[in-house]
């Protein structure tokens, strides 16, 4: 069932609960008002008989009949006077005889005040009961006690006027509740359908997206949670696009890539046999062609380990400092002596919580760019720091060719090389620093440059420790 129709159904059951609710306070109040308001009136007019008859009854019993028979047709009522036993004195209909007792539950209520009973009878509909005590005048005083009744006024009246027209308020609330039921029903459609749109709408938007056309742009005023996740899907669907477009720059900067050794070799192989008899040349042509080959392969191999990274899972491991760099130099110390360029490590006691082989080849990188970029006699200084329990600060600085600031903003894409690098090195892909961004984002960290140009390079990692920081692929 749709959310829309829901909702219609939801808002209107509840408001004919609610409506139901107040439709039953009202008219029970209504009853009440207009029975009290009934009680009331009895209970005056009951009093001004009572006070008439109060001087005549007992002594004088005609007197007293001809008040009763008097206020009877006055009041449109059936008068009933009673002695202090409740048995008939008088009835003003003349149909129960003198000495009768009543069988009426208000004869049990009656104490020294007035009261008022309501009844539904079976032939004569709504009846009110009205009794009233008759007391002794001493002095022409009533005296102060509720014992002093020496008899009692019974007035019962016929009162369906009353509760036709308590039924006739009855009935217009019930069509003034059903009206507005019907009213509500018919305005909560397009209410629900307003709440409901924008989830139509998304919908709409959301099957418009294709693997060829991924865009979204949805146009949403309202501040509410739907704004929210428009906002985030748009987010989504511009993050999916510049990882798309990024994959195809990659794509189309490896072939490229792998396009320019390919043409070299293959001009290579074309030429060879026009210098198969010139031993120099056909030396340096095949040493030409070996090195090609092995740029290619390195490139291929840093393609690979790029592509690899996202297939599997990393496997976080605690790796000490001090194997971090027992690692560096065990792997750069010749080559760097080679370069006559001094290796300085400044590491803290502590660990790092990473996968072992992700962040060696990260460090690898980062170390090799140092030496490959220095000048001779200069040094590198390779740091690993604790800051805090769950930080771990790693850097590699050098004193070499540094990176100009346009340089700076592209040294991360795959394959860029700046040009000085180029000039300086002829070796490398471009795909270094590409690898240890890499790394980093799987592990949840950051990294940062800073570089002068002709004055040197630091490269730093931050790396958290914490067991539950989750990587990209973790
Ligand atoms: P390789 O893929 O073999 O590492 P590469 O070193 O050229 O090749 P990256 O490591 O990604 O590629 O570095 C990209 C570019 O950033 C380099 O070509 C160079 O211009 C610049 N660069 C990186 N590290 C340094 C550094 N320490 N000093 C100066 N320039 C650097
Ligand atoms: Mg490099």
């Amino acid at each position: 069932m749709k959310i829309q129709y829901k909702l219609w159904l939801t808002f209107t059951s509840l408001f004919i609960i609610m409506g139901l609710a107040l439709y039953l306070f009202i008219v029970n109040a209504y009853e009440k008002r207009a029975i009290a308001g009934q009680a009331g009136v009895m209970g005056s007019q009951g009093a001004a008989v009572v006070e008439k008859i109060n001087g005549t009854y007992p002594k004088f019993p005609d007197r007293t009949m001809g008040y009763l028979q008097f206020y009877s047709k006055q009041l449109d009522a059936r008068l009933f006077l009673l002695d202090e036993k409740n048995e008939v004195v008088f009835d003003t209909s003349g149909q129960v005889s003198q000495g009768t007792s009543l069988n009426l539950s208000i004869l049990a209520k009656v104490k020294g005040q007035p009261v008022s009973e309501f009844i539904k009878t079976g032939p004569f509909g709504y009846v009110q009961y009205t009794m009233l005590p008759l007391h002794q005048i001493v002095n022409g005083k009533i005296p102060d006690s509720n014992n002093s009744a020496h008899g009692y006024l019974l007035v019962v009246k016929d009162i369906n006027v009353v509760y036709e027209d308590i039924h006739s308020f009855q009935r217009w609330m019930l069509g003034l509740m059903f009206a507005a039921v019907v009213l509500f029903f018919i305005v909560c459609f397009p209410v629900a359908s307003w709440f409901t749109k924008p989830i139509a709408d998304l919908i709409d938007n959301l099957r418009k997206i294709s693997p060829h056309k991924r865009s979204f742009a949805m146009k949403y005023k309202r501040k509410d949670e739907i704004r929210k996740l428009v906002d985030a899907i748009t987010e989504m669907v511009g993050q999916l696009n510049h990882y798309e477009q990024r994959q195809r720059q990659f794509l189309s900067a490896s072939s490229h890539e792998l396009k320019t050794p390919l043409a070299t070799i293959q001009l290579i192989v074309e030429n060879l046999k026009f210098v198969q008899h010139d031993d120099r040349l056909f030396k340096e042509f095949t040493g030409d062609l070996s090195g090609q080959i092995d740029k290619m392969k390195q490139m291929v191999d840093q393609l690979l380990d790029i592509h690899r990274v996202w297939d599997k899972p990393i496997e976080r491991d605690w790796v000490s400092l001090d194997e971090a760099e027992k690692h560096i130099k065990d792997h750069f110390l010749l080559l760097a002596e080679h370069k006559e360029i001094r290796l300085v490590f400044q590491t803290d006691s502590g660990a790092v919580f990473v996968d072992r082989d992700l962040f060696f080849r990260g460090l690898d990188n980062l170390v090799s760019n140092a030496v490959r970029y220095s000048p001779e006699g200069s040094e590198v200084i390779i740091s690993f720091k604790m800051k805090g329990k769950e930080l771990v600060q790693c850097s590699v600085c050098d004193r070499g060719i540094g990176i100009s600031k346009e340089d700076l903003l592209n040294v991360l894409e795959p394959f860029y090389r700046a040009k000085d690098a180029t000039e300086w090195n002829q070796e490398g892909t471009g795909l270094g620093l590409t690898i240890v961004k890499q790394m980093v984002d799987i592990h949840g960290g950051t990294m940062e440059i800073k570089s002068l140009p002709g004055k040197g390079t630091c490269v730093f990692l931050y790396l958290s420790n914490k067991n539950d920081t989750k990587g990209l692929l973790s």
